[in-house]
């Protein structure tokens, strides 16, 4: 009898003395401790009576021990579910009133305020610190570290991540044993993933780019990660020249551009940058080239699917896109029913062993977004060129609609980008008595810079059509982003939502 994941990513580390993690204090953990502690964990969550199919919720900081016990869940059957540490405990309480989980590990500086949630929610309530330390360690502390994973085939749910819902509640996607190690395989393969890599990974472990991608795919090939907290760049500059690869959302490499000791020098021996979760600009992927002399390669995915798409690793990678479906994953983009042609806007679809198993408890959602013949429906709108790189203008929920005209706001911020002076920028749809929706955009200034708004609407002038020209411009210092860089455009449509409405 095997788990599969369990026995695929952590059976392995057993009895190897070799360094896994790396962390920021030069602590070593090697791969056989790593491997007694998952263990031992395994057997804590079997004595607070977690069984197989159990959620089992965590919101701790990021550590060794944070990524032991999402092997230990998933080796005793159980379902991980790690929650983002920013989730407030009214918000926390939705997660757990949905998810009903058997046992709910917190942060022990939260835990007084979340114990009557977790009992509302009939949760057993354990500690774990941004050390490790807590009530779960003293119970896994006690344990023999001799554990028999539970078995579990590839149909079996490993995990259920939450979406980050920034249009209503979150939606827990359920993902299986094979759908992750699934992707895995192929991400390792295609990316070049060997035991001689050592991974910077400074991704938050609660969603699916750090958790997932980085860790699954160095745990699948024998590699090393350097594990740090977060992205602090001193700690990343530090870790730079140890590591041989790094995984990272835009916002790592402009912070890292904007610091004049990323050089040549400093990460001439990497082997590979790769950049995901939020659409990395072209302009920063040209920077990073001009400064080491490296390409980022850019891959595309989200929760519900794992990744979908990836620029080579050989072949061209090409600024701005997303590059190509990976193997064994069928991506189609559709418009009224039927595919697009070549160049043309729709809804990306995909297909595969990475897409997930639906949405925990809503079967309704499920059946408006996951097709019965298994095609997803990612509401990320984008187009396919010749080659067959995929380029996302934007998602479905964000295409402005402005007197039955449709905009996508990626093209009008390529135009506002370029500008002297802007450093980045975001448009969106804002509501208008005549047009329903006008175009507005919100410009980031670049450090130092003034903008001249009569040239940027002359720039615009020339390079659109006048429907796409925004109605309205705000300068701010930078634009509202969450944790994994992506910028929040519901909240600027909150901040400046009567913009054409008031008077
Ligand atoms: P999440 O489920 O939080 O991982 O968010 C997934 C969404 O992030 C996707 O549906 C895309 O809208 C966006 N996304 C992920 N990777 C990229 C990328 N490389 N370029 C543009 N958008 C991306």
């Amino acid at each position: 009898m095997s788990n599969l994941l369990f026995d695929t990513l952590f059976g392995p580390l057993a009895g190897q003395s070799r360094d896994l993690i790396h962390l920021a204090d030069g602590r070593r953990i090697s791969a056989a401790d790593f491997f007694d502690l998952t263990s031992r964990l395994a057997g804590a969550l079997v004595t607070l009576g977690v069984e197989p199919g159990d959620r089992v919720a965590v919101q701790v900081a990021k550590s060794p021990e944070a990524l032991a016990l999402y092997g230990a869940t998933v080796a005793v059957g159980a379902v991980f579910l790690p929650l983002n540490t920013a989730y407030t405990p009214t918000e926390v309480d939705y997660f757990l009133g949905n998810a009903t989980p058997r046992v709910f590990v917190a942060d022990p500086a939260k835990a007084e305020a979340l114990k009557p949630i977790a009992e509302q929610n009939r949760a057993q309530l354990v500690t774990m610190g941004a050390d490790g330390a807590g009530g779960l360690m003293d119970k896994a502390k006690d344990q023999s570290g001799q554990f028999t994973p539970v078995a579990r085939t590839g149909r079996d749910l490993a995990a259920i991540l939450y979406t980050s819902g920034t249009t209503g509640r979150s939606k827990g996607a359920m993902l299986s044993h094979e759908n992750l190690l699934s992707n895995a395989q192929v991400l390792a393969d295609l990316w070049r993933f060997t035991d001689q890599d050592v991974l910077l990974h400074a991704l938050p472990i609660f969603h699916t780019h750090g958790l997932f991608v980085a860790s699954n795919v160095s745990l699948l090939t024998g590699g090393q990660m350097i594990f740090l907290p977060g992205f602090d760049l001193e700690q990343v500059i530090a870790a730079l020249p140890k590591a041989t690869t790094m995984m990272g959302v835009p916002t790592f490499y402009t912070r890292l551009l904007d610091d004049p000791r990323l050089t040549r020098d400093l990460v001439g021996h990497f082997r590979l940058f790769i950049s995901g979760s939020a659409p990395l600009l072209a302009e920063t992927h040209i920077a990073f080239e001009e400064r080491t002399g490296l390409r980022i390669l850019e891959r595309y995915g989200m929760t519900e699917t794992n990744m979908n798409t990836s620029n080579p690793y050989d072949g061209e990678r090409r600024a701005g896109t997303v590059g190509r479906p990976l193997p064994g994953v069928e991506l189609r983009i559709m418009a009224e029913g039927r595919e697009v042609g070549q160049n043309e806007v729709g809804v990306i679809e995909v297909r595969g062993p990475n897409v997930f198993q639906g949405y925990w408890q809503m079967p309704e959602k499920t059946r408006e977004e996951l097709r019965d013949d298994g095609w997803f429906i990612t509401g990320d709108l984008a187009t396919r060129d010749a080659d067959g790189y995929v380029t996302i203008v934007g998602r479905a929920k964000d295409l402005i609609i402005t007197g039955g005209f449709n905009v996508y706001p990626k093209e009008v911020e390529e135009v506002l980008d370029t500008f002297p002076g802007i450093l980045e920028s975001a448009v969106v749809g804002l509501p208008h008595p005549d047009f329903g929706e006008g175009v507005f955009a919100v410009l980031a200034r670049q450090k130092g810079c003034e903008i001249d708004l009569t040239a940027v609407k002359a720039a615009v002038a020339e390079n659109l059509a006048k429907y796409k020209h925004p109605k309205s411009y705000v300068v701010v210092d930078a634009l509202p982003r969450n944790t994994m860089g992506k910028v929040q455009k519901a909240e600027l449509r909150k901040t400046f939502g009567d913009t054409f409405t008031q008077g």
